[in-house]
């Protein structure tokens, strides 16, 4: 057994390092924004990185996706911009159910665009009134003579506005299907969703009597769940990777304080509590990657059968970074409050994590309801 990064792993994580370098210094700008960050959208088109979401056949990097490769990666990118990683994250996430269960046609009109990020997508699952509960959903798909039309709402959808295409989760005769939307389709609008704490690009998205061909449907009608699960166990892993990222990052500005500030004669680092904070923060991140590291290397070989691992890191994860970044604006005193500091970003920015691909709660349900059906 051993515990590090293969070389291509180190290499994937070298290019994922490059790239978040060359955009720091729009980083802060471009996580205060509610819509696409053109300097960040151009500089990942030009990296080539979106790539990794799109299997080869289609002009993606890899066979067959690689959510470790996307783990190392995320956790990178959200060490400096949470609109960067967000954005290479949803390649990946609105796009998945094309490459599982598309036809020919839908692989080939959407997923080479998606793989040069020249193209967004976005998975529309969310409605006003269903959340966690997703089986709830009311939009609906009903026959109209040859073709499908397309009525409800969606709420909180990233990417809304600038994607090129909607996955759409649907009610229809034969259960729950997935439908793909042209964002040009007439009926279609979209209206902002409230400003979050920590800005992301998302809107509400109206499907008004939306006419679509019978071809709309991605993969079978009746097997919508399956595939949001299938996008599930590739990708929730990789928000563990995010996490730790975003941990490392605050920790790495808590540490660079803690060590220059006086007080009581000494560096903060070495006053007790305080250095109690800084390797808790250590120890904690270090258990999460770990987990994280190896529910995505699952996920590789087997990613319906390792949900639950994968879930088990984006809870163990996500849960970390809060408490980690909670600790480094303690231990920065009233300087981890300043508006505008990259602290006062990250603290923000973990919140979301813990509500969503799955909240801390819907997870540990799930976890526990496997433990107690495997445990003999
Ligand atoms: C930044 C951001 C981006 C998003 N992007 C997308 C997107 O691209 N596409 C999309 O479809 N959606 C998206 N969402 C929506 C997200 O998927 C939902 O917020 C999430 O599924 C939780 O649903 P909810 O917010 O309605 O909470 P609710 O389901 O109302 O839950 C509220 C609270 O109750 C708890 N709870 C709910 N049910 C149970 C239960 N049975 N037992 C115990 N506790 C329970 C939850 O854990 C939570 O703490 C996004 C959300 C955010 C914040």
């Amino acid at each position: 057994m051993k515990f590090d990064l293969d070389p291509e792993y180190l290499e994937y994580q070298h290019a994922a390092r490059e790239l978040a370098q060359s955009i720091e210094d729009i980083a802060f700008e471009a996580d205060a924004m509610n819509e696409i960050h053109p300097g960040i959208l151009s500089a990942l088109q030009k990296s080539g990185i979106s790539s990794m979401m799109v299997p080869a056949r289609y002009g993606g990097l890899f066979e067959e996706i690689d959510p470790l490769a996307i783990c190392v990666t995320r956790e990178v990118f959200m060490g400096v911009s949470s609109h960067l990683d967000s954005l290479f994250a949803l390649q990946g996430i609105g796009s998945y159910a094309i490459t599982a269960a598309g036809s020919e046609e839908q692989r080939a009109k959407w997923l080479p665009a998606v793989a040069k990020a020249e193209i967004l997508p976005a998975l529309a699952l969310t409605e006003p009134e269903a959340g966690s509960d997703l089986k709830a959903v009311t939009t609906k798909v009903t026959s109209d003579g040859d073709g499908l039309l397309l009525n409800g709402v969606k709420s909180f959808i990233s990417n809304a506005g600038s994607a090129g295409f909607y996955l759409v989760f649907v009610r229809d005769d034969s259960g729950h299907s997935i439908v793909l939307v042209p964002a040009d389709t007439e009926g279609v609008s979209i209206t902002p969703t409230d400003e979050l704490i920590a800005p992301h690009v998302l809107g509400d998205v109206t499907f008004d009597n939306v006419r679509l061909p019978k071809s709309a449907y991605v993969g079978e009608p009746g097997k919508g769940l399956d595939l949001v699960l299938a996008t599930l166990s590739i990708f929730r892993v990789s928000v563990a990777g995010a996490a730790v990222g975003l941990a490392q990052a605050a920790l790495e500005e808590a540490v660079r304080h803690t060590r220059m500030r006086k007080q009581f004669g000494r560096p903060l680092a070495k006053l007790g509590p305080v250095a109690h904070m800084l390797a808790d923060s250590w120890t904690e991140i270090e258990m999460a990657r770990l987990l994280t590291y190896r529910a995505a290397s699952m996920a590789q070989s087997d990613p319906a059968k390792s949900i639950e691992y994968s879930s088990m890191a984006k809870l163990a994860a996500s849960e970390m970074a809060s408490r980690v970044v909670d600790r480094c604006v303690q231990m920065m005193g009233r300087f981890g409050l300043v508006k505008g500091s990259k602290i006062e970003r990250l603290y923000r920015q973990a919140r979301p994590m813990r509500i969503y691909e799955g909240s801390s709660e819907i997870l540990r349900m799930g976890i526990a309801r496997e433990l107690t059906r495997i445990v003999p």
